[in-house]
């Protein structure tokens, strides 16, 4: 691959004629990657850099079978889903064969916004209510329905602060968060934070609205990798539906076997925890725009009984259900979901290693492919090292090694990555981190 412009040129564009409020990661000196493949990514002089951010393409960037599957489709036929097609019905069938028995009703669109905003007109038809319970820090899609409901968003610069039909309930982090586990017991915790939810179930009843639905990642990412305690979402779930109310896993970002052990990662609360709406998106298309809410016929049947077709120009279309479908292949044919466990674990080992040797990592959580590394000024207090966080991201970088930070405080480094990265990698990344906090302490 070479360059159409000079990356000097590039910018030059970019600031003219791209929305600034569009982003670019590393805004000080931006990356001009060219080409990638599985899991790394080239610059325009051909510097490689192992990925850890990407969970998008999740079976590896460029991977050839998607290429050839999206040519094929694409040389063939290329239409809505107004017309009969194999590649629809053969993916839904698939894809609810993922899931348990009740959710087996597949919706298609394009992102993962579309798929929450439609989770949550779906929730909203079937209760008649509008009241949505969320978890603080959340983020569910960038249209105004979602931005109403992702504190992420609205409680920051730019946002209008959260509407009255919105509650939020603090995020189950046991480490920073509300309630944490140097005060508290294991279940004490489940039972402090699962009440905060009953509480605004409740108050929402007394006003006499009630609750439509109660949405949350089943891993929270923005929130900086929050792993949910163990029977968490049994109890909110239960009170939920107690209360007339239905509940959305958003899986968009941590579904498809990132975790390992399981395809969604609702399911490590548990085989009897099963949400009323899933939403999935990222992953699903290995960054072709395909995503999906999947529902029980129950709740789809209400959303028919309205009357109101639903419509969607580009969901479902022949490509991308080929595209999905190859996907889902990749993930078994190369045992991906087998490689999140065992690369996952070992670097779960080496970080929690590196815990034991540097104070200004606090905590190390993860499951699968999905891992956070909670950086503190002070184990005692948990103080957020943000500052130190975006210096640590910025030397790995310096060492092609691509990471994010997240969580309110921007301390949480982000472990998300291709879910082809191998062990040779992980060694990689925890050497180089060992020695970027030894030249930190040696610099205090
Ligand atoms: N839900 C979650 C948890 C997400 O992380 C995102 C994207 N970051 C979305 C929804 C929205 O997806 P999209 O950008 O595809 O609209």
């Amino acid at each position: 691959e070479s360059e159409k412009l000079s990356k000097s040129e590039t910018i030059r564009l970019r600031e003219k004629f791209i929305a600034p409020s569009c982003k670019l990661f590393f805004k000080a000196d931006p990356l001009k990657i060219i080409s990638a493949k599985g899991q790394y990514m080239f610059n325009e002089k051909g510097d490689k850099y192992l990925d850890c951010i990407n969970n998008v393409t999740h079976v590896g960037h460029s991977h050839p079978k998607i290429a050839d599957v999206a040519f094929k489709q694409l040389k063939t036929l290329n239409t809505n889903s107004r017309f009969l097609h194999d590649n629809l019905v053969l993916y839904a069938e698939r894809l609810s064969n993922l899931l348990p028995p009740p959710l087996s009703v597949c919706f298609f669109v394009n992102s993962g916004s579309e798929a929450n905003d439609l989770a949550l007109r779906l929730a909203r038809t079937h209760t008649k209510r509008k009241d949505v319970i969320v978890l603080d820090h959340a983020y569910h899609g960038h249209v105004i329905s979602l931005i109403d409901i992702s504190p992420y968003k609205f409680d920051h610069p730019g946002g209008e602060g959260k509407p009255d039909w919105v509650h939020v309930a603090p995020v189950p982090d046991v480490y920073g968060g509300k309630y944490r586990d140097d005060k508290h017991s294991a279940e004490e915790l489940v039972q402090l934070y699962s009440d905060e939810v009953q509480k605004l179930i409740d108050l929402s009843a007394a006003n006499g609205k009630g609750i439509s639905c109660f949405i949350a990642e089943s891993l929270q990412s923005c929130g900086g990798q929050i792993i949910l305690p163990p029977d968490y979402l049994r109890r909110v779930y239960k009170s939920v539906r107690d209360s007339g109310g239905v509940c959305i896993a958003d899986e968009v970002q941590v579904g498809f076997g990132r975790v390992g052990t399981h395809w969604w990662a609702f399911q490590l609360q548990g085989e009897d925890v099963i949400p009323d709406i899933v939403t999935m998106g990222k992953p699903m298309g290995n960054g072709h725009p395909i995503a999906a809410v999947i529902t029980t016929k129950e709740i789809a049947d209400s959303f028919a009984a309205t009357g109101m077709e639903y419509f969607n120009t580009y969901g479902g279309n022949p490509v991308s259900c080929a595209i999905g479908n190859a996907v889902l292949d990749i993930i078994e044919e190369e045992k991906l979901r087998e490689n999140a466990i065992v690369v996952g674990n070992h670097l779960l080992i080496g970080l929690k290693e590196l815990k034991e040797k540097h104070s200004i990592i606090g905590d190390v959580r993860g499951v699968g492919m999905f891992i956070g590394i909670d950086l503190v000024k002070d184990r005692a207090t948990r103080e957020p090292a943000t500052v130190e966080a975006q210096h640590i991201i910025t030397r790995l970088k310096q060492e092609l090694i691509l990471f994010s930070a997240d969580g309110p405080n921007r301390n949480v480094l982000k472990f998300k990555p291709p879910m082809v990265l191998s062990l040779n990698d992980a060694d990689h990344l925890l050497r180089t981190l060992d020695s970027i906090l030894d030249e930190i302490k040696a610099a205090n």
